[in-house]
């Protein structure tokens, strides 16, 4: 597209990964009959339904459904779909050992038992898990939270486009969980023609709000992403954290700032992950992407800039969203001001930082962290929530 071009077609979000939006939405009435009818089912653990919401809406675009054999093979090798299309983690089905499964379609149910979805069978394979903990996490250390679920996971995997029922969800959590076409509308309406993502599963202190106010001079809006899917034992609950980012607003013009939450799990493959955080961003409007030190890495499994390095390492063309590579940021007595070691030369002695344990501490004993570190509103609530 040339310049001319784009101003005749106004302001314009980027375009979705692979091209074009994909909705595999089932909807309601064909759902009611699904529900009563005779289909065969598979059960789906937490991590599988917000993987399977994440098809059918298309935040994980142009992936239609579950990957098959070759499609695995390919992504935990090369990061790549064998048609060449950045890919940076399989998204696989797991089908437990006592299941055999006709050829045809497949009703998905949750938990509860409740209908999900569908699956159009392509086919049943042995999911190469060792390589794909080795290639993809970069360990095969079944300590690790994200390899700890590929490994746990059934030897077999069952591929094949879906189709999913993308019901509302409740609770103050379930009304921001909007879809990428709903995201891109509300750009849209706004006339915002860059925006910028921040994901997050953990509360919002000042660092990270100095981090998005430092890209939000350079862009037209904010996307606050929060990761709502399942994380692991430890992490903050996602209502408190909603609550929290809510707090947080109070210090963004509201004209400037989106507050939605994304329905995925956690996986913490560090490099690889911060490319999927990316790319499910850019299906979601997002034309600039702010990447963090140990950006989605657990423990000490990845270095420091590892994620942004391999982000770096991608070419602009493939990759379709801005990498925003930023370092910790903390507050310097001597700076007066938030600041990171790109900005401020003075020694860590002068600066006000916390570890999370010592943050958690002091929450956990009632204590408010210094106003340097996190706001009042914030602290406050998690206070709450760990005494509760
Ligand atoms: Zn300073």
């Amino acid at each position: 597209m040339t310049i001319s071009e784009q101003r005749l077609t106004g302001p314009r979000h980027g375009l979705p990964h692979g091209g074009q939006l994909v909705d595999r939405r089932l909807d309601a009435e064909e759902a009611s009959a699904l529900a009563s009818g005779p289909l065969p089912w598979l059960p789906l653990t937490a991590a599988e339904a917000a993987d399977l919401r994440a098809l059918a809406t298309g935040a994980y675009s142009p992936l239609s459904g579950f990957l098959g054999a070759k499609e695995h093979q390919s992504v935990t090798e090369s990061m790549r779909l064998p048609d060449g299309t950045l890919w940076p983690i399989p998204v696989c089905l797991g089908l437990p050992d006592d299941l055999r499964v006709p050829s045809g379609r497949l009703a998905l149910r949750g938990e509860a038992g409740e209908l999900l979805g569908t699956l159009e069978v392509a086919e049943v394979f042995e999911r190469d898990r060792a390589a794909e903990a080795e290639l993809v996490y970069g360990t095969s250390d079944p300590t690790h939270p994200g390899v700890a679920r590929v490994l746990g996971a059934p030897s077999r995997a069952v591929a094949g486009p879906v189709q999913a029922l993308v019901a509302p969800l409740e609770g103050p959590v379930g009304e921001r969980a909007l879809t990428p076409a709903e995201t891109r509308a509300a750009f849209a309406e706004r006339g915002w023609a860059t925006v910028v993502g921040f994901q997050t599963r953990n509360p919002v202190h000042r660092a990270h709000e100095y981090l998005m106010k430092c890209a939000l001079e350079m862009v037209d809006g904010l996307l606050l992403h929060p990761l709502v899917g399942p994380t692991k034992e430890g992490d903050v609950p996602a209502e408190v954290r909603m609550r929290a980012y809510e707090a947080v607003l109070g210090y963004f013009p509201p004209s400037r700032v989106l507050l939605a939450a994304l329905v995925a799990p956690m996986r913490y493959a560090g490099p690889r992950e911060a490319v999927l955080h990316a790319l499910v961003r850019k299906n979601y409007g997002c034309t600039h992407f702010i990447v963090g030190r140990d950006h989605a890495g657990v423990g000490s499994y990845y270095g420091p800039f590892e994620a942004q390095q391999l982000l770096a390492a991608l070419s602009a063309e493939e990759l379709g969203i801005v990498p925003l590579r930023f370092d910790n940021a903390f507050y310097c007595r001597r700076c007066l001001a938030m600041a990171t070691t790109k900005t401020c030369p003075h020694p860590d002695t002068d600066h006000v930082a916390l570890s999370g344990t010592q943050v958690r501490a002091m929450l956990a004993a009632g204590q408010l962290p210094p106003p340097e570190f996190s706001r009042a509103e914030v602290a406050e609530l998690l206070i709450e929530a760990s005494r509760s």
